[in-house]
């Protein structure tokens, strides 16, 4: 057997199966697609699912993979076994209803043995004790040594989750120890002992159970295989742990450099060194497939390993931000296989920095309060109260506290925490006001609905004939509602939809024999009833029968829009990528709002293929649909599920074609052609990772259109030009302007040097030094100032007094060459006195002075007093 890096045997195995005529796929990202069953992809078959349960083509009934997968299930072995990472990469191959066992467990062993060339001795087999199938292949079609197969129970060999595909499987591992593998036992305790060490699964999924619990054989049974890459290269490398194969060695490596401590020297510190180089692993694959830190989900998974390795710092005694310096090696060692990684660096890196940063600002106050928590504490079980306040507080991960509290052999009582945390969600939607509509809390109209269970017409009517059965103000009961008030009703029957999943709920009219009513909102109440908010137009409203009609044009153009918004939330998933889900929603008769995850703005070609997608499927003229099934179908249908923990059992399903599928409770066209021209009107940030499009349809689209037109048509008659020149003219217009400016400019200055020759003529001579003096027209004061000083240029002794009238105001500007300066005369002192006359100050330094003034009449005046001014500075 050959050192072989981790890099080669992932090449290697893909080239193997793919002469075995396997279409090699890249992985997939570690968001699961259209599966919301699934937080993180923790397997190669996961993201192929659709292709096992036949919901989807697959495009080779051969596919092999090298998966990208995280198991937070794993969690607590990482650092502490040899084999176990939270982030690792999975080698695999699938046939989809084409090859089986007589094939696979073959081409295992040829690739085992003859393609890595493992010392046979080393191999061990096991397969589920009734499959002897299995069993006869590995004696009868390999050399395996037949005393290394062992048969094992289903815990072991058998892979099944609820109903559905499942079957036995067969696990190939490698043996490191040294004693004697003569039974099922010995083997078993070699695996506890970490020296036997599974490194592939090869799963023979063979039956589809039902709900009685039978095993019914599938017609064409399916193969899925899992190898680990970092297992095999522990192997290949002849190391012992996963730790220290080649790509994770250089992560220790820089955990060691930044932490300054050596790695192997005390076995506690070399824990928390792995845990941080896994964690560094995970988090920088989750960012980079576009998983931010929050709360929930998935970016619950980002934050708990970002400050679970951050607190491992800690541990380590360092108490500086240090996660991107090993995020540094993290590229090194993936940036060649995942060059999307590599792209995506700074990213990453910014995100990092911000999280770590966050709970570096409370990690050490909350550590200190835990610490004192903990002194407080009588027996092991630790508070509820007190692990909710350090989560809400000071950021600390639930687990993380769990993990700190471990050490000291102490529990959270777990009970307690949920309970704060219940509260706390409850407060919060409170203060949002969801789902109550005004009335219901001051009325105690929850207790009289509970007998109302109004059955909602509207997907196919808007109109429809209904018993009124309450009518109600913000004050409680009432027997009648006469004009002009407002108030409530509910019926037995509706067609008005009520406000929900972002759809704005239906206007309209009831009309009874002695009431107009107009609908100004519908709402769902508390109880889930359909709530009309009513005015009362003429006549007196009671209970009894009423027509109920809903503002057709209305109902239709936001109909449009939510189907339109199905069509842009797919389209950005294909543009954008599947880390893109919706993150909030409005649908109006107007305009549709869509809120959505992604990290950065949208390029304006980003919003021109995404606009370009929904207006194609609309052009298609695709059929809507339909369907109420259980949440297992609607998954398993590939659904889009938004608000999953919103909806009961029964869900319906709504289909635009093939093209979309997702759960929904709204109304929609009937046909995505009625939808018209879709156009995204803005795009822009809302909160950090969210983005929100507006966007318009049908007869907005049209106005939008036409507003726009009317704009052009409009410049057009002002530019006097067709339509195809608009740009070319108006690119003229512009640089004539421009040409013109520069013109007006020139000539400007010329003119106010042309009149340096003038002055020069008229100067005179006051006691020992020659005056210019001269009263000008429009000439600003910038210009009035470079003709000041190229007129004392051209004197080279003297001084110089400019007045120029622009409109209402007077400018004056003064110079004095340096001689005359030292002669005593001052332009400063002189201006002041001048722009005192013409109503206005200023003043200067000796050689240069400038000031306005409000009098022109007065500018004469105020330059013949200059020859008396400079008379007298020269005397004092
Ligand atoms: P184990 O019992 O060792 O945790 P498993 O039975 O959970 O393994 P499978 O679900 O069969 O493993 O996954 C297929 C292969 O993926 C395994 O044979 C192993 O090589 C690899 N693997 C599974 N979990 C991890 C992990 N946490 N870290 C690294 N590799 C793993
Ligand atoms: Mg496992």
């Amino acid at each position: 057997m050959q050192h072989m890096s981790t890099s080669d045997i992932r090449k290697k195995y893909l080239e193997f199966f793919a002469q075995k005529e396997h279409l090699v796929m890249e992985s997939f990202p570690l968001v699961p697609k259209d599966d919301k069953s699934l937080l993180l992809i923790n397997a190669g078959m996961a993201p192929l699912k659709p292709y096992f349960t036949g919901v989807k083509v697959p495009p080779s009934k051969r596919v092999a993979t090298c998966q990208k997968c995280i198991r937070t299930g794993d969690i607590d072995n990482v650092g502490i076994t040899k084999r176990h990472a939270t982030f690792f990469e999975m080698l695999g191959n699938f046939s989809f209803g084409d090859y089986f066992k007589k094939e696979i467990i073959p081409w295992a062993w040829e690739f085992v043995t003859e393609v890595l060339k493992i010392d046979k001795s080393k191999l061990y087999a096991t397969v589920y004790f009734e499959d002897d199938e299995a069993f006869d292949l590995w004696k009868d079609t390999t050399d395996i040594d037949p005393t290394h197969i062992f048969r094992l129970g289903k815990e072991d060999n058998f892979w099944e989750i609820g109903v559905g595909p499942c079957g036995p499987c067969s696990e190939i591992h490698y043996y490191r120890g040294t004693e004697v593998i003569a039974t099922v036992e010995d083997f078993v305790a070699a695996s506890d002992k970490d020296e036997m060490t599974e490194f592939w699964n090869l799963v023979f999924t063979q039956f589809d159970k039902d709900e009685e619990g039978n095993y019914n054989p599938l017609e064409n049974p399916n193969i899925d295989t899992g190898m680990g890459l970092e297992r095999m290269a522990t192997i290949m490398q002849g190391v012992s742990s996963i730790f220290d194969i080649d790509i994770l060695k250089n992560i220790i490596g820089k955990v060691s450099a930044v932490t300054g401590k050596v790695y192997g020297e005390d076995a506690k510190n070399d824990i928390s060194m792995r845990i941080i180089a896994d964690h560094a692993k995970s988090i920088s694959f989750l960012i980079g497939d576009g998983v931010l830190p929050s709360n929930e989900g998935r970016g619950y998974v980002l934050r708990r390993l970002l400050r679970r390795a951050a607190r491992h710092g800690r541990v380590l005694g360092h108490t500086d931000l240090f996660l991107n310096r090993v995020i540094e090696a993290v590229m090194e060692s993936y940036g060649e296989a995942y060059p999307d990684l590599l792209d995506r660096k700074d990213y990453i890196s910014k995100i990092v920095d911000l999280e770590e940063r966050k709970f570096h600002e409370t990690l050490d106050s909350g550590m200190e309060m835990l610490l004192g928590f903990i002194r407080d504490t009588e027996g092991s079980v630790f508070s509820g109260e007190n692990a909710f306040k350090l989560y809400d507080t000071y950021g600390f991960p639930l687990e993380l506290t769990q993990e700190i509290l471990a050490e000291k052999s102490m529990t959270v009582d777990l009970s307690a925490f949920k309970k704060e945390m219940n509260d706390q969600r409850q407060r919060a939607r409170a203060a949002r006001g969801e789902s109550s509509y005004m009335g219901s809390e001051a009325a105690g109209m929850d207790a009289l609905e509970e007998s109302v269970n109004t059955v909602f017409l509207g997907y196919t009517a808007t109109k429809a004939e209904a018993e009124v059965l309450h009518v109600y103000t913000d004050l409680g009961l009432v027997e009648t509602l006469e004009a002009p008030a407002q108030g409530f009703l509910v019926a037995d029957a509706t067609p008005f939809y009520a406000e929900m999943g972002g759809q704005v709920g239906d206007v309209g009219m009831i009309l009874q024999e002695n009431a107009q009513v107009k609908v100004l909102d519908t709402r769902k109440s508390k109880n889930g009833n359909i709530v009309h908010v009513v005015e009362v137009l003429s006549g007196t409203l009671t209970a009894g029968t009423a027509q109920f009609m809903v503002d057709e044009t209305v109902r239709r153009s936001t109909e449009r829009n939510h189907t339109a918004t199905h069509l842009l939330h797919k389209a950005l998933k294909l543009v954008l990528g599947s880390h893109v889900n919706q993150a909030g929603s409005i649908v109006l008769p107007d305009k549709l709002r869509f809120d959505f995850n992604h990290f950065q703005a949208m390029t304006g070609e980003e919003i021109r293929q995404v606009e370009e997608i929904v207006n194609e499927e609309v052009l298609k003229a695709l059929p809507v649909s339909t369907a109420v099934m259980n949440m297992a179908e609607a998954k398993a249908s590939g659904a889009m599920a938004l608000f999953d923990e919103k909806y009961g059992e029964e869900v319906r399903v709504l289909s635009v074609g093939e093209f979309s599928k997702e759960l929904c409770g709204g109304t929609h066209v009937r046909n995505s052609g009625e939808i018209g021209l879709f156009r995204i009107t803005s795009e822009a940030g809302i909160a950090s990772g969210v983005r929100r499009i507006e966007a318009v349809t049908g007869m907005n689209s049209y106005r939008l259109f036409q507003e726009r037109e009317g704009i052009l048509t409009s410049l057009q008659e002002i530019l006097k030009t067709g339509r195809q020149e608009l740009v070319a003219k108006v690119s003229a217009q512009q640089a004539e302007v421009k040409s013109l400016h520069k013109e007006l400019e020139d000539i400007r200055k010329s003119a106010s040097l042309g009149h340096v020759d003038t002055l020069l003529a008229s100067r005179e001579t006051v006691g020992s030094v020659t005056l210019v003096k001269g009263a000008l027209e429009n000439i600003e004061a910038g210009d009035l100032r470079e003709l000041t000083e190229k007129v004392l240029d051209k004197l080279q002794s003297g001084v110089v007094v400019l007045g120029s009238v622009v409109e209402d105001k007077v400018n004056l500007s003064v110079m004095i060459s340096k001689d005359q300066v030292k002669n005593g005369f001052h332009a400063g002192k002189l201006i002041k006195e001048v722009a005192k006359i013409v109503g206005g100050g200023g003043g200067g330094r000796p050689d240069m002075a400038q000031a306005g003034g409000k009098d022109p009449a007065k500018l004469p005046e105020a330059l013949a007093i200059v020859n008396s001014l400079l008379s007298d500075q020269v005397n004092s």
